[in-house]
């Protein structure tokens, strides 16, 4: 970096929801922290390259204001002045419920606190995060069934566990610290792995199964392998007869389900479905972890549910080892929920309809939230320019992250009035009439929570550059001024806000930074005795019951019906690269590592439609269509095609379908029906 002050100060990774500690190190690169998550101070390449795009050229370092369909430089009153009129000027003229608040999972606990508590206080639950595009469903199913959405055990305890169950995850590539350094462990040690993913990856080289599924068929999977541990006795009767119910209904459903017909169905070898459900079932400690090739479908909420069948059947919960464990992706995907950036709970996952959580929280803020939950993302971009005129997005790129994505930046063309705060002139900025320059991760302090529920302090590593501002101070400067309780929004910086957060939400009651120090607390954490919880559901669900329901699961089949000769586009993610790409595909040494994206295709497809490998190809649908070049690879199967989402060119997400989970509002992001044709 030039011209700016770095110092080394530990802080936490801003990619992967692994949460590696890191400090700036010479010459630009990061370097790994001994810390509560890696242990040995290892990071992983794009953790090495999180400074590059601290000090990046094109770094906004002044708000930009539209003037005459033109961003121009303004001072910051004026930008200001400009949302409080855009904003103000909607809730006037059509209500709160007319402004939609993006939160960020990429922020830090305290700056989505105080934008969920803007949006309350501004009197709508509009608030969302992007979790709603990865998890969201996965959190649906578990409260359901377990009572908290989160990872039921931790990372240190997958170490012991003797069979790992991954259910669309990848977690070799998208959270490679956890994978080497507690997953790979326990394999060393003989741990068994299955591997549920339509393509081979990474983590596929480790698996001692691997079941390629079509796109679409988890429950398929999930309900054979549950028929196989009914039908082979590999049930747990006792933990069946205490912590569960329904177990006679599911068995007498189990007993119809026919294995052959399933792996049929779902394109696999019935073998490696017995296969499979033995090592699960015949395994002393059994862990499922779980991800976005489970959660993005239209029955994200179903597929869920699925394998929450799998580990009450086998006693798999509340022992270490075992449990139902979601990989989260971004570094604060799971504090930007926790903390109240959803639309239909409060700070610490309270329902908004809840009367006595929103008395709660109006003895802290002085004004009552909403009891109507408000709207999904998703949701809301289709609303946009009809009952959602406004947005406010904090640090999310939805115009290339949304599905539909050529549709979602129409969209934000309709709205009256779009402020974004973000580092760049981002896809979704270039539809905004105000950006406003917000901080950098290495700029901030703060807390994040990672996908172990592990409360961890970021800590800033450099000055800010040019006029940009700590994103906090911009939302405690804009609430301010936009709802009539200014006096509710004078933090004396991040801890007075944490302090706050530890008041109203129950689950990080007792927490400190001085707690946290260099370390972590994890909730729920309790109070009294100063520890957070490793394993959850030990003695009682956290519903507050000892026993969980057993689901009777039937398959849905995908939003997107395919014509003769298409294919199944699914998107996933690459070890270099995070999310849209705005933050990675500005790092040259991740640029030179990958530096555009490909579509894989199965030899039998390429050659049906006369492709080679590095081919120019087509690929389109009614939704859309990109050209990208092809990577002609067995590792995907047949009749599926395989892009990331973290380039603007190919956009893949022009092609993915907006098809929503009708209880977790998720998008059916793996499953789109695409045509593939040389250019
Ligand atoms: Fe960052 Fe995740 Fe890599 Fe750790 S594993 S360095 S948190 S991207």
């Amino acid at each position: 970096p030039t011209g700016r002050e770095f110092e080394s100060n530990p802080t936490v990774c801003p990619f992967c929801g692994v949460g590696c500690q890191i400090e700036y190190a010479e010459r630009g690169g990061a370097t790994g922290v001994e810390g509560a998550v890696n242990a040995r101070g290892e990071i992983c390449p794009k953790g090495a390259a999180a400074f590059d795009v601290v000090d990046h050229e094109d770094r906004l370092t002044e708000p930009l204001v539209r003037h005459g369909g033109r961003f121009v430089t303004a001072p910051w009153a004026e930008a200001l002045d400009r949302v409080v009129d855009g904003i103000g000027g909607v809730v006037d003229r059509h209500g709160p419920d007319a402004v939609q608040f993006f939160a960020s999972s990429n922020c830090t606990n305290e700056e989505n606190y105080v934008l969920q508590k803007l949006a309350r206080v501004l009197g709508t639950n509009n608030v969302d995060n992007c979790a709603r595009l990865c998890h969201s469903s996965t959190v649906a199913a578990m409260s359901e069934r377990f009572g908290a959405g989160a990872m039921t055990n931790t990372l240190d305890d997958l170490r012991e566990t003797d069979c790992l169950f991954v259910n669309g995850a990848n977690p070799a590539e998208q959270h490679p610290v956890a994978f080497r350094s507690y997953l790979l462990p326990a394999i060393r040690d003989g741990a068994t792995l299955v591997h549920v993913d339509p393509r081979a990856n990474d983590t596929t080289e480790a698996a001692d199964v691997h079941l390629p599924l079509r796109p679409g068929t988890d429950i398929e999977v999930a309900n054979a392998i549950a028929a196989v541990l009914v039908e082979e006795g590999l049930v747990d009767e006792a933990f069946l007869a205490e912590r569960t119910t329904g177990f006679d209904r599911l068995r007498d459903r189990l007993a119809a389900v026919d294995v052959a017909a399933n792996a049929e169905a779902a394109g696999v070898d019935p073998e490696a479905i017995r296969e499979a459900a033995r090592a699960y079932g015949e395994a002393d400690r059994a862990a499922i972890v779980t991800g976005m090739g489970t959660s993005q479908h239209r029955c994200g909420t179903d597929n869920v549910h699925a394998l929450l069948n799998l580990a009450l059947l086998t006693g798999n919960v509340g022992r270490p080892g075992t449990g139902v464990n979601p990989l989260r992706g971004q570094n604060n995907v799971q504090g930007a929920s926790d903390v109240g950036g959803l639309p239909s709970v409060l700070p610490g996952y309270e329902p908004v309809t809840d009367a006595a959580a929103r008395e709660r929280v109006a003895d802290e803020w002085g004004v009552e939230p909403p009891s109507e939950p408000g709207l999904t993302e998703v949701e809301a971009t289709h609303r946009f320019g009809d009952e959602v005129r406004a947005a406010v997005v904090f640090g999310e790129n939805p115009a290339v992250t949304e599905p539909n994505a050529t549709a979602v930046a129409s969209a934000f063309e309709d709205l009256d009035f779009c402020v974004v705060i973000d580092l760049f002139e981002t896809a979704t900025a270039t539809h905004a009439d105000v950006v406003l320059p917000g901080s950098a991760w290495a700029e901030k302090a703060g807390t994040v929570t990672n996908t172990d529920r592990r409360v961890m302090r970021m800590r800033p590593n450099a000055d800010l550059p040019g006029n940009a501002r700590r994103d906090l101070d911009i939302l405690t400067d804009l609430s301010r001024r936009l709802t009539d309780r200014p006096e509710a929004f004078d933090y004396d910086g991040p801890e007075a806000v944490f302090d706050e957060l530890t008041r109203v939400a129950s689950i990080y009651e007792g927490m400190s930074y001085e707690g946290i120090g260099d370390g972590s607390q994890r909730w729920p954490f309790s109070a009294s005795d100063g520890t957070g919880t490793d394993v959850l559901h030990a003695e009682t669900f956290a519903t507050g019951e000892r026993t969980a329901p057993l689901a009777v699961v039937d398959p849905v089949p995908p939003a997107d019906e395919l014509d003769a000769g298409e294919l199944t586009l699914t998107t996933g993610r690459v070890l270099q690269h995070f999310n849209s790409g705005a933050l990675s595909r500005r790092s040259d040494r991740l640029m030179a590592m990958r530096g555009e994206d490909t579509l894989q295709i199965n030899p039998t497809d390429a050659v049906e439609r006369g492709i080679d490998d590095g081919d120019r190809v087509t690929v389109s649908n009614e939704r859309g269509s990109v050209e990208a070049t092809a990577a002609v690879t067995p590792a995907v199967r047949e009749g599926v095609a395989f892009c990331t989402f973290h380039y603007a060119d190919p956009l893949a997400n022009a092609l993915t379908g907006d098809a929503l989970d009708p209880e977790a509002k998720i998008p059916e992001f793996k499953h789109s029906g695409v045509a593939v044709e040389p250019t």
